[in-house]
């Protein structure tokens, strides 16, 4: 294990980010590295417990609990505590395709079981992922790999998310060979045209594993919509088996007055324009600047909207959420190893409160209807206050009377989340969706109602993280291995 006293020894600590003020100005990471004797120190903390609830990796109350890709999270960081870095590159390399991506963007719910988490603050299992990942690239260890032997098997990946991605790398691994299809002109999926820039490197992040996986032999197809420019027959005719990891895009959207006006756009088609401008080096379609921006949603997309807005220089952004705000601490009713509800503040929220004084969100907060002005241009949202009131078992928000107030704005942000995936090329191929319209496949199989068809990421199990669609991604491998060969030795 690491230090034995190392938990009583040592304060978590984190590299420090770069300053909101200043790294608002660009579109560059934000996260900066933390020296290797200072993250030694933080390997030291873990305590090697005999049931190390970090890795466990399982929904509990509907949350994420532990890593759900099972990272060996005791054993590196024992290494880096020791210092032996190639060591805890070959462990973390052994359940994790993509540690760069999940070590930038993850929420971390290794960190949110991990068992000292129950008397102090847990171990940084997140950055001594993202170092040991850096390290190694630096080092020059993260190198393409020949494959052994070439099963002369065809398999189609539609999809260049996390969950294509690493599906497509475990397939390339056992020998088949792989074509991965994207509609978009660029791979990665969410992870491209979703996730910011300042969060994840596109060109030297993203585009690194992408050139990694052709250079040992994954074929990739840009600009190509299976089922539209590519026939759905013609895939199946031409490939052994075919894996749909289509994601869950469709966005959920607001029926509220005034909905139709000009200004008023979901979070995904900002976000997408956003990175598409930055990296074809052109003025973005949909812009924040100048602008008065309201972004309607508290999560994750929301927050990228926010820091997005702020780096193209819009005058002002408010967020809304119809949620409570989240208690400081873990209420008794979200006990240690769940996923903690608490207050977080996000990268987007300190970047505006630093520069509009005060955090951007509004809590408990319903939108009533939007305004215009006469050319149909929105001008300004209405809002009120909610109580969330139990209604027949369930809790619902109920507008507080005499709250109503008036918000300037000349861009508003659906932010809302995604209510499944798109069906077009679902229907072609006849694969059925269960009941929250996702495709149906269970999580042993991945295979769907049609023989050779296996589903993974967030199109089968609707809009999630970049770890569970890594697991998906890795699961539906090892299914569609074992159907082509009869056994699999795949993870
Ligand atoms: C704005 C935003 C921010 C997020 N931030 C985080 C975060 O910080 N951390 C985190 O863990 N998760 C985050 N998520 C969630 C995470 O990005 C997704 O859960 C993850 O990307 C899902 O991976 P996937 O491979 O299943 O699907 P996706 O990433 O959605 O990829 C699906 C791909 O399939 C392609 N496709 C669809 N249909 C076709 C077709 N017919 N032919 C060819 N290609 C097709 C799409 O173009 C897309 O590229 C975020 C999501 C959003 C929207
Ligand atoms: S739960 Fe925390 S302390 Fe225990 S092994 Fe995992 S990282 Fe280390």
């Amino acid at each position: 294990m690491g230090k034995v006293k190392g938990f009583m020894e040592y304060q978590r600590a984190l590299p420090a980010d770069r300053e909101p003020l200043e790294r608002i100005q660009d579109w560059q990471e934000f996260h900066l590295e933390m020296p290797a004797g200072e993250l030694q120190k933080q390997g030291a903390r873990c305590m090697d417990c005999g049931t190390p609830y970090c890795h466990t990796g399982f929904m509990l109350s509907g949350m994420t609990s532990g890593c759900p890709i099972h990272n060996l999270i005791p054993e590196w960081n024992d290494y880096i505590y020791k210092g032996f870095w190639h060591e805890a590159y070959d462990r973390l390399m052994k359940t994790n395709n993509f540690p760069e991506f999940t070590g930038r963007v993850c929420p971390a719910p290794c960190e949110g079981s991990c068992v000292l988490g129950i008397i102090e603050p847990a171990v940084t299992i997140k950055n001594i992922e993202y170092s040991i990942i850096e390290h190694a690239f630096a080092e020059g260890w993260v190198e393409p790999k020949k494959i052994a032997k070439r099963t002369l098997k065809r398999v189609a990946v539609v999809g260049s998310g996390p969950a294509g991605l690493a599906c497509a790398d475990q397939l390339n691994k056992a020998g088949h060979s792989v074509t991965v299809f994207e509609r978009d002109d660029r791979f990665g999926g969410l992870m491209m045209y979703g996730i910011p820039n300042m969060k994840l490197d596109k060109l030297q992040v993203v585009e690194r594993r992408i050139n990694l996986m052709k250079a040992e032999g994954v074929t990739f197809t840009e600009s190509t919509t299976v089922g539209v420019d590519y026939p759905s027959d013609k895939l199946l005719e031409e490939f052994d088996a075919v894996v749909l990891c289509t994601g869950a895009t469709k966005p959920r959207d607001l029926a509220a007055e005034g909905r139709e006006f000009t200004g008023i756009h979901f979070a995904m088609d900002f976000l997408r324009s956003s990175t598409k401008a930055l990296l074809d080096g052109t003025a973005p379609v949909l812009s924040a600047a100048g602008k008065n921006v309201v972004v309607i949603g508290g999560g994750d997309t929301g927050t990228d909207c926010v820091a997005s807005s702020l780096r193209q220089g819009c005058k002002s952004v408010l967020q809304l959420e119809i949620m409570p705000k989240p208690p400081l601490e873990r209420e008794a009713s979200n006990p240690w190893p769940e996923w903690p509800k608490t207050f977080k503040v996000d990268y987007g929220q300190e970047e505006a409160a630093e520069l509009q004084g005060e955090d951007p969100r509004h809590y408990s907060m319903m939108t009533k209807k939007f305004l215009s002005d006469e050319k149909g241009a929105l001008k300004a949202v209405e809002v009120s206050r909610v109580e969330w009131v139990k209604n027949e078992g369930r809790f619902a928000p109920m507008p507080v009377p005499g709250t109503e107030q008036i918000l300037e704005a000349d861009l508003v942000l659906l932010a809302m989340g995604f209510i499944g995936p798109e069906e077009h090329l679902l229907q072609q191929l006849q694969v059925v969706q269960d009941e929250r319209s996702n495709i149906r496949a269970t999580e042993k199989t991945y295979l769907t109602n049609r023989e050779k068809i296996f589903a993974a990421g967030d199109a089968r199990r609707g809009q999630s993280l970049v770890v569970w669609a890594i697991h998906e991604g890795r699961g539906a491998a090892r299914e569609c291995d074992r159907f082509l060969m009869g056994a699999t030795s795949l993870p």
